[in-house]
C-alpha cells in the first residue's frame, strides 16, 4: 500500500536534513530516513514544527510511507554508500520509482548506475546540488541529469526549493544519465578557477601595489559593486576584513597557506584530459592548490633567488590596482569559456544535448559561482546563433579587447616582480594561442615525423606525408 508522502529524503547528515526541511517548508509532505535512526530523530524532534515529516527507522517502513510513482532523494556519502544505500532500496521498488542520488558523485559512476537501474524499470536521476547546507535549506542551485520521464515527477519539486533569480528557479533538467552530475563537476571546476584568480588578485596588490589586508577588501568591495559581482568576491571581501580574535592579526595571515581539495576540481580536469578539451585555467588552479601543499618541496626551493621586489608608489599602486581588476576580468572570461568548452564536448560525447545557455540561468542563483557575470554568458549562448568561444560573443570579445593590455601589464609586472601567477598567465597563453595566426604546433609535427615516422599534413595540400629524414632513420 502506498504512503502519502510526497518525496522520502534518505542521508539526514547536513545536506540530507537542510534538503529535507526545505522541502518540508514548502508544504511537502517528506519521508526521512538514516541509516543511524538517532538523526532521523533528532530531525523530526528539532524541525518537526517546520512541516510535515513522515520519519522511517527501516528502508521497508520509508518505502512504504511514499506516494507512487515513489520519489526518493539520496543524500549519503559519494561512493561506495551510495551504491550501498541503492542496493537496499532497488529491491523494495516498482517500476516507475524514482531514486534521486543528490551527493557529489562522478558522472561515470552515475551513468552505470543509471542503466543498471533503468534495466529493472526504475528511473535513476543523478543531480548536482551547489550551494553547500545554507543553500540546501534556503535555496540552491539545482542540476539533475536523468529521464525527461523522471524530470516530469521530480523537477517541480526541485523547482519549489531552489533558488530563485527573476523570479525563475535555479533548476533545470540537465540532460539524460550523467548530465546533470557532469555539470555540476565543471562547475566545481569553474569555482576552483574562479578562487585562484580572485587569490591571485589579492596575492598581486599585497605584494606589488603593497596593500594591507583591509585596504583590499574595500577594493574588492568596490569591485563587487561592478562587473565582477558576484558571492566569490563578496565573501573574499569578508574574509580579507576579517581579523584573527586572538591574536589581533588579518585572518589571511594566521591561516596556514596550504589549499585543500575534495577531487571535483581534478575529476573536471582528468576529463577534460580524455575528452581533449585544453581547461588550463581550471587546472592552474588544481595544479597551485597541489603546490601548495608541497611543503616540503617549498621549504626546499625557499632559498632560490628571485628579483629584488620594490612595490609600487602609491599613485602608481591605485592605476595598478585598476589594471589587476581588468586582468582578474578577462581571466575569468577564459576560465568560464573554457569550462563551457568542457560542458559541450561531454554533451557530444555523451550525447546529452546540454541547453548551454540554461546551464548560465541556473548558476546565477543558489551555487557557489553565482554572479552577474552569468547573464552576459546566459545572452551569448541563448542567441540564434551561439559562438564557438565565448571569447568571441561579441560583447565579450569587446571587454578582452579592452583589458588586454592592462591584462599583459599585470602578467608581465607580476613576472619580472616573481609573483606567481599562474591562473592570470595561463588565460592570456591561451587567448594569445587562440588568436595567434600560426602556431609551433608546426614544429612538434615536424619533430614527430622525424623521431617517429608520425606523418604531418601540409597546408598547400591534401594527404599526409612523410619526410625521409636521412641516417639510419
Ligand atoms: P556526508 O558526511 O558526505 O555523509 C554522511 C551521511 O552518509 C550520513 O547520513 C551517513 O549515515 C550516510 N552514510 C554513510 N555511509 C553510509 C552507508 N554505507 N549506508 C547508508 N548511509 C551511509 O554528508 P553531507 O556533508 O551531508 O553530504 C551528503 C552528500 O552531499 C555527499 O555526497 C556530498 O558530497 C554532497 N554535497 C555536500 C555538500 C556540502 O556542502 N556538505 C554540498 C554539495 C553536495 P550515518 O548517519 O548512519 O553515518
Amino acid at each position: 500500500m502506498a504512503g502519502q508522502a510526497q518525496i522520502g529524503v534518505t542521508g539526514l547528515a547536513v545536506m540530507g536534513r537542510n534538503l529535507a526541511r526545505n522541502l518540508a517548508r514548502r508544504g511537502h509532505t517528506v519521508a526521512v530516513h538514516n541509516r543511524t535512526a538517532t538523526r532521523t530523530r533528532e530531525l523530526v524532534e528539532r524541525f518537526g514544527q517546520e512541516g510535515t515529516f513522515v520519519p522511517a527507522e527501516s528502508a521497508a517502513d520509508f518505502v512504504a510511507a511514499l506516494e507512487r510513482p515513489r520519489r526518493i532523494v539520496v543524500m549519503v556519502k559519494a561512493g561506495a554508500a551510495t551504491d550501498a544505500v541503492i542496493d537496499e532500496f532497488a529491491p523494495l521498488l516498482e517500476p516507475g520509482d524514482m531514486i534521486m542520488d543528490g551527493g557529489n558523485a562522478h558522472y561515470a559512476d552515475t551513468r552505470r548506475r543509471e542503466a543498471a537501474l533503468r534495466e529493472r524499470g526504475l528511473h535513476f536521476v543523478g543531480c548536482g546540488i551547489s550551494g553547500g547546507e545554507e543553500g540546501a535549506l534556503h535555496g540552491p542551485s539545482i542540476m539533475p541529469g536523468g529521464s525527461p520521464e523522471s524530470y516530469a515527477a521530480l523537477g517541480p519539486l526541485l523547482e519549489s526549493i531552489a533558488a530563485e533569480v527573476d523570479g525563475e528557479p535555479c533548476c533545470t533538467h540537465i540532460g539524460p544519465d550523467g548530465a546533470g552530475h557532469f555539470v555540476k563537476m565543471v562547475h566545481n571546476g569553474i569555482e576552483y578557477a574562479d578562487m585562484q584568480l580572485i587569490a591571485e588578485a589579492y596575492d598581486l596588490l599585497r605584494r606589488v601595489a603593497g596593500y594591507e589586508p583591509e585596504r583590499i577588501a574595500e577594493i574588492f568591495r568596490g569591485w563587487n559593486e561592478g562587473r565582477l559581482d558576484s558571492y566569490l568576491i563578496e565573501i573574499t571581501a569578508q574574509v580579507l576584513a576579517h581579523r584573527d580574535a586572538e591574536t589581533g592579526r588579518p585572518f589571511v595571515d594566521v591561516v596556514l597557506d596550504q589549499a585543500e581539495q575534495k577531487g571535483t576540481g581534478r575529476w573536471t580536469v582528468q576529463t577534460a584530459l580524455d575528452l581533449g578539451v585544453p581547461v588550463s585555467g581550471i587546472a592552474e588552479a588544481v595544479f597551485a592548490r597541489g603546490l601548495s601543499g608541497h611543503a616540503e618541496l617549498r621549504a626546499a626551493a625557499r632559498s632560490l633567488p628571485g628579483p629584488t621586489r620594490p612595490t609600487l608608489h602609491p599613485d602608481d599602486a591605485a592605476r595598478f590596482a585598476d589594471q589587476v581588476e581588468q586582468a582578474l576580468y578577462a581571466s575569468k572570461i577564459v576560465a568560464y569559456a573554457q569550462g563551457w568548452q568542457l560542458i559541450q564536448a561531454g554533451s557530444e560525447e555523451y550525447g546529452w544535448n546540454i541547453d548551454l545557455a540554461a546551464v548560465a540561468a541556473i548558476w546565477r542563483g543558489g551555487c557557489i559561482i553565482r554572479a552577474r557575470f552569468l547573464n552576459g554568458i546566459r545572452r551569448a549562448f541563448g542567441g540564434a546563433e551561439p559562438p564557438v568561444t565565448l571569447l568571441t560573443d561579441e560583447l565579450f570579445a569587446g571587454d578582452l579587447a579592452a583589458a588586454q593590455n592592462p591584462w599583459r601589464h599585470v602578467v608581465s609586472r607580476a613576472t619580472e616582480l616573481g609573483v606567481p601567477a599562474p591562473g592570470f598567465s595561463a588565460a592570456l597563453a591561451y587567448y594569445d594561442a587562440l588568436r595567434a595566426e600560426r602556431l609551433p604546433a608546426a614544429l612538434i609535427q615536424g619533430q614527430r615525423d622525424f623521431f617517429g615516422a608520425h606523418t604531418y599534413q601540409r597546408v598547400d595540400r591534401e594527404g599526409g606525408f612523410h619526410t625521409l629524414w636521412g641516417g639510419d632513420r
